[in-house]
């Protein structure tokens, strides 16, 4: 890099300053609005200015350890548009694809069916221009018409098939803090040599709290969270299941049951980090809340299946026969690979119950696999 260009680069403040400027001027912000500038702050959020997937970055994903999971969410994706009744006009829209591979295994089935490879249309939700172009060059070759949008009520309307693997946990989560027997927003301060340090926001009202949490005794520390940003989204799916058939499958880490905890985690380089340790530098999820997305789905009128732990979804879906088929034509270490991939994704102690599936969708629809089988 030239002494000019670096020299230009050094006079951007880092968003560590941005934000420690904002809260010296405005006071403490909350853990949602600090979670929000940490990840997509246009100038120095963490997927707005990095590459963050794969063994080179922080974290690896699904998709990146075994194709089987895309080629079986492919599948998936067949057998719902079927259920729809095989409409000529679809879009299967992808929330935050990262590298695109998921889709570009997908893809491969795709293109088995002709019905839905000469007429659906891929919209990717994307907000991280790196990871756009690394989309568009993963499905250069796609036979699919494929766009990119903003936000999930920028796709065309019509029929929609929605897939987010790791998505809902990227989303900010709001806190909130008991102390005293009262409930505070949990709120992102400074302490006396100018550090970030998490602290009481301001007062809030007791029906902030997820219903579910509303009648369990929280003691003082508690911490309770939601997630504006999934409800919003359930919203917008739920508006378009009145004009055409939707479905969607959220693929995430989280819990079954929803209960107080503070579960915002940082990580950065394969490692967990210090949330507050370099704002942008280190990416910032929350678990998803399963019981909170059900019952807001199923109070929207979608039908809702699961949550399924990952393991008994993708095993049930046929993860053990394209297994096989894959290993019959495949070179000694690659076979190893596929193996030890698919265990990775399915093992209990691995990724096999952490993550969990959940399908929403139009009410009258025939139930997704694999959850009409049971
Ligand atoms: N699904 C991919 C990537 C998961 S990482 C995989 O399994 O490998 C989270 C993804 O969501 C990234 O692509 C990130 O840029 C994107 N993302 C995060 N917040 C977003 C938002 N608010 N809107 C759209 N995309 C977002």
């Amino acid at each position: 890099m030239n002494g000019q260009v670096k020299s230009t680069l050094d006079l951007v403040p880092s968003l560590a300053a941005r934000l420690k400027d904002r809260i010296a001027h405005e006071g403490p912000i909350s853990v949602q609005a600090y979670m929000e500038a940490c990840l997509t702050d246009a100038r120095g959020g963490y997927y707005a200015t990095r590459q963050p997937i794969g063994s080179s970055g922080d974290f690896i994903t699904a998709p990146e350890i075994s194709q089987i999971f895309g080629e079986l969410i492919g599948a998936w994706t067949i057998a719902v548009w079927q259920a729809m009744g095989a409409p000529s006009s679809l879009v299967i829209a992808e929330l935050g694809p990262g590298r695109g591979t998921l889709m570009a295994d997908a893809m491969r089935v795709f293109k088995t069916v002709p019905g839905l490879s000469d007429r659906a249309n891929i919209a990717f939700i994307e907000t991280s221009s790196v990871l756009r172009e690394a989309q568009r060059r993963a499905l250069q070759k796609s036979p699919l018409h494929l766009i990119w949008c903003e936000r999930l009520e920028d796709v065309p309307p019509g029929p929609l098939i929605v897939l987010a693997n790791e998505f809902i946990d990227a989303l900010p989560v709001r806190q909130l803090l008991r102390v005293q027997g009262a409930w505070y927003e949990r709120a992102v301060g400074l302490d006396a040599k100018g550090g970030f340090v998490f602290c009481a926001g301001a007062a809030i009202e007791n029906d902030a709290l997820p219903p579910a949490l509303r009648t369990i005794p929280a003691e003082d520390g508690a911490i309770a969270e939601t997630r504006p940003g999934a409800t919003a989204l359930l919203e917008t799916l739920a508006a378009r299941a009145m004009t055409a058939p939707v479905a969607a499958l959220f693929i995430d880490y989280g819990h079954t049951s929803s209960g107080f905890g503070d579960t915002l985690q940082a990580v950065r380089g394969h490692r967990f980090a210090d949330p507050l340790a370099s704002p942008g530098e280190a990416d910032l999820t929350a678990h998803a809340d399963f019981a909170a997305l059900k019952e807001a789905g199923q109070g929207l009128g979608l039908a809702v299946y699961g949550p399924m732990p990952q393991g008994e979804f993708l095993l049930r879906l046929g993860l053990e026969s394209r297994l096989q088929r894959l290993c019959l034509n495949a070179h000694p270490e690659e076979k190893d690979m596929l193996i030890s991939g698919a265990a990775r994704l399915a093992d209990p102690r691995q990724m096999g119950v952490l993550f969990k599936a959940l399908a929403l969708q139009s009410s009258g629809l025939a139930p997704p696999p694999p959850f009409g089988e049971i």
